[in-house]
């Protein structure tokens, strides 16, 4: 009897199935979100299209279809993801950061995540040549920009938003802090270390950390379109050892042309050093 009840159809559940769910449409997005989150929901709808606005420019191309975004509130965890596979979708927490931890820095939390979700949308929705037609004949399988290194992905949306607002956790004096210890203690990891995961504190959040600071300094030094280029140059790769073979070239020093415009740049202040005498922040 019990061999038979095993074998009965059941519906697939996944998270609350009492939810009832709402889309909200804009020109670039469809936003899904449980009934409750409304004031939520449609705040980030409308952050979404400020954020295709605004940091678009710093890419080659696109979104190449709207994105799908899901908006949750299922417990207390910042956080949020993104992928261009099989559709570009990103996933929101409904959970504003804890005020001790390194997501502490920021102007507005909502703003914050759905920037940096974005970001990685268009690092991962470049594609051309071949993968563009397997993408086309297929369906989304294949994201050449997946294949850079995390700290790349990751730094690069952690230079963003906070690029493109008054915070974020390139001015983060927790993380500045963090980096600062490393420096001081002359335990700097290495690119190696920080390609996969450090058994040792702080684990991946060198993505993040050594990441956004090594992407903030390339901007700097060789302009904001760089990692665009970069993306752009990814986008025909259908070969992941080629691909490092490429992010190993020196970048083109910054051309005339004008950059991108986000929000006013706040000052990140003194420059991470490996030197005592020029902390590391
Ligand atoms: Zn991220």
């Amino acid at each position: 009897m019990l061999l038979l009840l095993t074998l009965l159809p059941w519906p697939a559940r996944a998270g609350d199935a009492t939810l009832d769910w709402r889309t909200i449409d804009t020109p670039n997005f469809q936003l899904h979100y449980p009934v409750g989150l409304d004031a939520v929901a449609y705040r980030a709808a409308r952050l979404c299209e400020e954020a295709h606005r605004v940091l678009s420019p710093y890419f080659a191309r696109r979104a190449t279809q709207r994105v799908q975004v899901v908006l949750t509130d299922f417990g207390d965890s910042a956080n949020g993801s993104a992928s261009a596979l099989p559709y570009p979708h990103i996933n929101l927490f409904a959970a504003p950061p804890k005020l001790d931890g390194n997501l502490n820095d920021y102007d507005d939390w909502l703003r914050l995540l759905v920037f940096h979700e974005y970001v990685h949308i268009l690092q991962l929705d470049q594609t051309r040549g071949l993968p563009a037609l397997i993408n086309a004949l297929f369906g989304g399988i294949i994201a050449p920009n997946q294949n850079l290194p995390s700290f790349t992905l990751e730094g690069g949306a952690v230079w963003l938003e906070s690029a493109t607002s008054a915070r974020g956790r390139i001015h983060s004096a927790i993380f500045r802090g963090f980096l600062r210890v490393h420096a001081l203690a002359g335990a700097l990891y290495d690119i190696d270390a920080i390609t996969h995961v450090p058994l040792t504190w702080p684990g991946a959040n060198v993505w993040y950390m050594y990441g956004g600071h090594f992407i903030d300094w390339i901007a700097r030094t060789r302009g904001e379109q760089v990692m665009g280029r970069v993306h752009d140059a990814m986008a025909d790769d259908v070969i992941p050892s080629r691909s490092t073979a490429r992010c190993s070239r020196p970048p083109a020093r910054p051309s005339p042309r004008s950059t991108p415009s986000g929000r006013p740049r706040r000052s990140p202040g003194p420059r991470p050093s490996a030197t005592p005498s020029r902390p590391r922040a």
